[in-house]
Parts: C-alpha cells; structure tokens; sequence
C-alpha cells in the first residue's frame, strides 16, 4: 500500500490551536507520523502552503444543488412560510432521480473546491423518496466526499409520504452502517409539518438503530406557532417528550428559542447548527440564544457549501447584533463541525492531523502578507483565508482536488450536463 507525502508546509489546527512547521503522510486513509518509516509513492510539494483539516459543513440541503440562478417565483411577500411554500417545497416537488443526480454533483463539486470534506445533508424530494439518499450516496462516493444522509419525513403529503420519508432514513440507516464514508440519519422535516405520530415514530427507530437523528426547529416562526395551538407548552418541550432532544440530534437553526429551551438543549447536550446566511436570506431573526450552547457547528443550508464564507458571515452577523466588543471564536466554530463530525462517524480524531486520525485534509495555497501563527490565526481564517486559497483536498486519504483540478472528473462536461437538469428541473417547478 502506498503513502502520500505532503512536504515543506506548516500544519495549522483548530483544537488545540496549531501552527507548526512538520510534514504530513497520508497512509491507509488515515494520517500516520512522518517520524515512522512508510513506503512514499507520491510527495507533494506544500512550501508556502498551509495543510489544514477539512472542513465539515454541519447541515446543508445538496438537493437545492440546481438553485443558484433559479428565476424567481412570482408571489414572494417575503414571510418564511411563503418562501418555503413557493421556492422551497415547489422545487423539493419537481425533483426526479436525474435532476437530483445532477443537483448533488454541482454541490458537491463547490464543497470540493472550498475545502469542504464532509457534509451532513438533509434531503427532501416528495415525488422520488424511495432510494433517493442511494442516488445522493452514489454521487458522493464517486466525488469522494464524506457524509452522512437523511430524509426529512413530512405530513405536508399526507400520513402515507410522512411515512415512506421514514421508511427511506431507516432503510438507508441500516444499509450503511458500516460504510466508511457515508452514513444515514433518521430525519424530520420541522415540528410544525409533522404529525405527534411521526415524530414519535421517528424517535423510536433512531433509538431503535442506535442512529442521530436531524431535523430544522424553530427556523421562522411557525414552529413556535403550531406548538402553542397544540397546546404542548413550547416547541422543545414537546421535542423532549417525544424523545427528540438527546446527544445524538442535530437541530438545524433553532432562531426563535427561549431561555428555558436553550437551557434543555445544554442539558441534552443537543447539537444545534447555525446558519447565518440562510438567516439573513429568510429574514428569520438573529439566532441570540447560540452564544449561550456549546454544541453549535456551522452549516450553510444548502448555500455554496463554503464553510469559509459561512464562519466570515456567522462573525459579522454576530458583531452587528452584539456590538463590536465581541469576538466570537471563529476556530470553535471550525471545530465544533469536526467534533460533531466525530461524533457521527464515530472518528473522534477526525479534525485533527495527528497519528491516526482521518485522513480528511485541504491544501491552501495562501502566501500571507502578515505574520501567521497561533495568537493571528483566528484573524487570518476571517480577514485572510478564502474558498479560493483552496489547491489540495483528500478525504480519507483519497485526492479529490489536486492543484486546484478535480481528480478522475470530468468537472467541466459536469456542470455542462448539469445546466441542461436545471433548464428542465426550472421549467418542471414553474408548472407546478
Ligand atoms: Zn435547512
């Protein structure tokens, strides 16, 4: 078996705080000690370069791949139920397995090229459920990347589409239980789509399975709306009762939360993730209960899958709403995506470039101006690092990015064919 070698760079990492000078071997999928002798098949030169962990994008939507340059649907008053109701849910409905196909390449084509090396995806696509997370993984495994998958169960189509979204997540659960790289979730849409009984009936097969569970709570305001008609005494209440907050859910956005419910996410030890552009888009509000919970990782909900350019936003987001005496922990935020990454893949040195860990690295090719090391990091990632200081990127090893060219893709006929899925996906959704 052969090693790769990345020579002549410095190492950086984000917990603990890194910045030092020393060569990387990639062996076996894994990073393995330069110190130990291995058998070198390929070296690759990284002087002036940095070799960083890979970035984990903590929630993302790889469906919504087709979306950017989309016409904009005529009717858009700009509530979030509306966006959902006329953007959202119209192009999640006008999804075959072709134009699905197309739209994960194109995403994950972009989280290539920014560096990005494991996504945690939530899909929707209410006319092709059954074996559409296997055509997300078939894309995925051939780009490379790493990910774990669920289907959002809804009762948006009735109690039949709410169950066979579950039944996807459960299949998909078990099938790849053991698979290196991508691994299932059982998901729900939102609270306020969903019956008690799917809920619930989500809750018992994560247990059942030993799986996470991933699901979007109080996103807008509607979550929050639903739970006082039902009369459950608050959104997370109702989630604990059904078993929904635990260490193993991921609850994407959480904006429109109270004291009480960040205090039952820190007792759960829930993961939240935050998206500070999709906020902003959908006019949503300031997520200002996240500074409070330590398990909060970074997503882009579906947006470019630029860790990067989310942290950047996530930090001026964050300035504007608390005032310029704080300083959010940008290489925390980087973090956390690793750690819950870990978590998920059951890798708890994914993230870190030390013996043994994954071998999930990114190459920047980033000449600084200024001196760079522990104390500037963090200054760095945000005024300095750019999607586009991206050059190398491995995932378990494998090369999927090398000098800025994706390895054994054509990318270019890619994104030609893609062009031709979004004409056709785009004329589907204006007919819907
Ligand atoms: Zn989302």
């Amino acid at each position: 078996m052969s090693a790769t070698l990345l020579f002549g760079g410095r190492v950086v990492g984000f917990a603990p705080i890194e910045v030092e000078a020393r060569d990387v071997v990639l062996f076996d999928g894994r990073v393995k000690s330069a110190d130990d002798p291995f058998p070198t098949t390929s070296t690759i030169d990284c002087t002036d370069c940095l070799i960083v962990p890979g970035f984990v994008v903590a929630h993302t939507h790889l469906y919504s791949g087709l979306a950017a340059g989309m016409p904009p649907p005529p009717g858009v008053t700009g509530t979030f139920l509306q966006i959902l109701e006329r953007i959202w849910w119209r192009l999640d409905r006008a999804l075959d397995e072709e134009t699905l196909r197309a739209s994960v390449r194109v995403a994950a084509i972009h989280a290539i090229r920014a560096g990005t090396t494991c996504l945690i995806d939530h899909h929707e696509s209410p006319n092709f459920i059954d074996g559409s997370l296997d055509v997300i993984a078939d894309e995925l495994e051939e780009l490379g990347l790493r990910a774990c998958l669920t289907y959002g169960a809804t009762d948006r189509h009735g109690p039949e589409g709410a169950r066979a979204g579950l039944d996807e997540s459960e299949r998909f659960v078990r099938k790849m239980a053991d698979h290196p790289t991508i691994r299932g979730a059982i998901g729900l849409h939102a609270p306020f789509t969903c019956s008690e009984d799917t809920m619930g009936s989500a809750a018992d097969r994560a247990t059942l399975h030993g799986a996470w569970l991933h699901y979007h709570a109080a996103e807008g305001p509607d979550d929050q709306q639903v739970a006082r008609e039902r009369g459950v005494g608050g959104l997370f209440a109702q989630l604990e009762e059904l078993g929904l907050v635990h260490d193993r859910t991921i609850a994407a956005h959480c904006v429109d939360i109270d004291d009480r419910e960040a205090e039952l996410i820190r007792e759960r030890h829930a993961w939240v993730t935050h998206q500070a552009r999709s906020n902003m888009n959908n006019g949503v509000g300031y997520a200002d209960q996240h500074a409070s919970l330590r398990r909060v990782a970074i997503g882009t909900d579906g947006i470019d899958n630029d860790l990067l350019a989310e942290v950047s936003a996530a930090f001026f987001r964050s300035r504007e709403a608390t005032g310029p005496t704080g300083w959010p922990d940008v290489l925390q935020m980087i973090a956390r995506g690793h750690r819950l990454a870990g978590e998920v893949f059951g890798e708890p040195a994914l993230g870190k470039l030390t013996q043994g860990a994954p071998g999930d690295v990114v190459v920047l090719d980033y000449p600084e101006g200024t001196p760079l090391d522990r104390d500037s990091l963090a200054a760095h990632v945000l005024f300095g690092w750019k999607g586009a200081h991206v050059r190398d990127v491995f995932v378990g090893g494998r090369p999927l990015l090398r000098n800025r060219r994706l390895v054994g893709i054509d990318g270019r006929a890619v994104l030609e064919e893609a062009r031709r899925a979004a004409q056709r996906l785009w004329s589907r959704m204006e007919a819907l």
